[in-house]
């Protein structure tokens, strides 16, 4: 080990005794940023940074920028989380437009301060006192940003907003009463066929009603992407994407041979998870709308409602651990969590954080499935990791790259398991059943959206429909065994348009799947020693964003997903393991 990576492992020196005000989340107080006055703060704190005539003295500047940016951070957060919250209060749908327009200009001042560190003359001082990694997320995001393209950036956040909307206001009528998406999700694994395939049809039926303007959102977002890499001197939106990502130490290659491992490894394992699933519900076909019943008399569910999870989920992590103990503590006591699904709530489940309050929040929308469980340990698992990271004295370091942030969710479903009778009693191993399985059939589908993506990205003039003829392809590829039992909307290949993450956070996706390899391995490795496994979690949430993805790897004592090897032994266990289930019993 060379002294560079020794430096780089010792986490401990990049951070500052807590010190953070604490107040829950109503007591928050929100102000809009002045971004005029904030460009004037940072341009004088610039100049004060060149002409700082020592590092200790530019130090002390990237000091009082970092305080000025958790300060704006935290502002646009709240927003944020207040207007998911209720995507109909008017006051806070005005602070996300205001947000939209803002974060370009935002990011822009954060690459102008970028510019002079990275140019600093103390330089090789500065590299060592905050490491190597800040270095090099700073030249990345140098790439993905120019003054030029700014108003581009701020149309790509109002189409997103868009799309969001669309997808939050859904009213969808359902067994005589209006549901949204989220509301309908739980019929999928209801235990009557009928029901199931309604719910599926409902759902889809919403996006081919707005087919349109899904599409016609979608394509500005490619042309309006395209456009923005080509300002930037990228060939095409994908390698543009990599840099948004700051991916710093794989690239397109690895991943299609990543995909390549997984349609070799994985695809097949899956389909012989289906053959079980079709004996199991004593169905001739499995189709689509029988995927998420994962057993014939019901999927294991929660027994009981938002109350009774958190309160087991204090239970669980004060046994877990004592980080996790104080952690979960202060998030009940703070109310730094939104679960349970209201009307305009907007959809899905995140995690993000204050840094002014040091503070992490949960996002969800209970809908009475063991989907509610996941959230508590995933999302859950990713505010562990920032509230450990929050001492970092640098925000970069405060959360890493996204495919290492979902090591830390991912595999916190895992270690929980000794846990898991507490929501599940008599169902505990059909829910680790259906957890593990889910764990798995998920990779193919994710390597899709990745496929995918790529595909549309190297083709940005194709016409919606070739796009859709493409998606359909690519899911025969990756997942053989769907079949849609004649819904023409499927059929024709219009599945991706539900998934957020192709709309909102291009090329996030893979992210999972990487991410998944990784959390299998420290699954595995609980089940041989919980305590060793703990540790190095625990270890790696603490080294929060100061490496980058493949060093973390490493440093948690995991193997790269990207070793092909690695993937066909951890495949191999996965595999093991389920068939030594009596599935048929559970
Ligand atoms: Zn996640």
């Amino acid at each position: 080990m060379n002294d560079l990576l020794l430096a780089e492992t010792d986490v401990s020196r990049l951070k500052s005794d807590s010190n953070f005000p604490e107040l829950s989340f109503n007591q928050f107080r929100y102000e809009r940023p002045n971004i005029a006055k904030a460009t004037v703060e940072f341009d004088t704190l610039i100049a004060e940074f060149d002409a700082a005539v020592s590092v200790d003295e530019q130090n002390d500047v990237i000091a009082r920028i970092n305080k000025l940016r958790d300060k704006i951070e935290t502002q646009i957060s709240i927003a944020e989380v207040r207007h998911s919250i209720d995507t109909e209060d008017k006051f806070y749908k005005e602070e996300q437009e205001f947000v939209d327009e803002a974060t370009p200009q935002f990011g822009e001042l954060i690459n102008r301060y970028y510019k002079h560190v990275l140019n600093s003359p103390f330089r090789a001082e500065l590299e060592e006192r905050w490491g190597k990694q800040m270095f090099d997320l700073a030249e990345t995001a140098m790439k993905t940003m120019s003054p030029e393209i700014i108003p581009l950036l701020k149309q790509e956040n109002k189409l997103i907003s868009q799309y969001n909307d669309l997808l939050a206001a859904a009213e969808i009528p359902f067994e005589g009463k209006m549901e949204n998406l989220q509301g309908l999700m739980a019929y999928e694994s209801n235990t009557d066929r009928e029901i199931r395939k309604k719910a599926v049809n409902a759902k889809f039926g919403f996006f081919a009603t707005n087919t349109e303007e899904i599409d016609d959102i979608f394509d500005q977002l490619v042309k309006l992407r395209a456009k923005i890499a080509s300002e930037l001197g990228f060939n095409n939106f994908v390698e543009l994407a990599y840099a948004r990502m700051a991916r710093t130490d794989y690239n397109a290659a690895d991943v299609e041979r990543f995909r390549g491992s997984v349609l070799k490894y994985i695809v097949p394992a899956v389909s012989d998870l289906y053959a079980r699933q079709q004996k199991r519900l004593g169905v001739e076909q499995l189709y689509y709308h029988d995927e998420q019943l994962i057993f014939s008399d019901g999927n294991a569910t929660p027994h009981g409602d938002a109350e009774f999870i958190l309160n087991n989920g204090s239970k669980m992590y004060r046994e877990l651990s004592g980080e996790t103990d104080y952690f979960f503590q202060y998030m009940m006591k703070n109310e730094l969590l939104d679960v349970e699904n209201k009307k305009s709530k907007a959809g899905g489940g995140y995690c993000t954080n204050f840094a002014e309050y040091g503070a992490p929040f949960i996002f969800s929308n209970f809908n009475g499935t063991s989907a509610d469980i996941d959230v508590l340990t995933h999302e859950a698992g990713h505010a562990f990791q920032t509230f450990e990271s929050r001492d970092f004295d640098i925000p970069e370091y405060k959360w890493p790259t996204y495919e290492a942030c979902e090591i830390h969710s991912m595999s916190m479903e895992f270690l929980t398991w000794p846990w898991m009778k507490l929501f599940f009693a008599e169902q505990t191993d059909k829910y680790k059943f259906a957890h593990a399985s889910h764990a798995l059939t998920f990779i193919p589908y994710g390597v899709a959206v990745d496929e995918f993506q790529h595909w549309v990205y190297e083709n940005p003039e194709v016409t919606p429909a070739e796009r859709d003829a493409k998606w359909r392809a690519i899911e025969k590829k990756y997942m053989p065994e769907r079949t849609y039992d004649g819904n023409d909307y499927l059929e024709n290949g219009g599945f991706w348009k539900k998934q957020r993450h192709i709309f909102n956070s291009p090329f996030y996706y893979i992210d999972y799947t990487l991410a998944q390899i990784c959390a299998f391995q420290f699954w595995q490795r609980s089940l041989a020693d919980a305590e060793d496994a703990w540790t190095d979690y625990l270890k790696l949430c603490k080294a929060g964003g100061s490496m980058s993805f493949l060093k973390l790897v490493g440093y948690a004592n995991l193997r790269s997903p990207f070793d092909e090897d690695c993937m066909q032994d951890v495949i191999v266990k996965v595999i093991e393991w389920l068939n030594g289930v009596d599935d048929n019993n559970l």
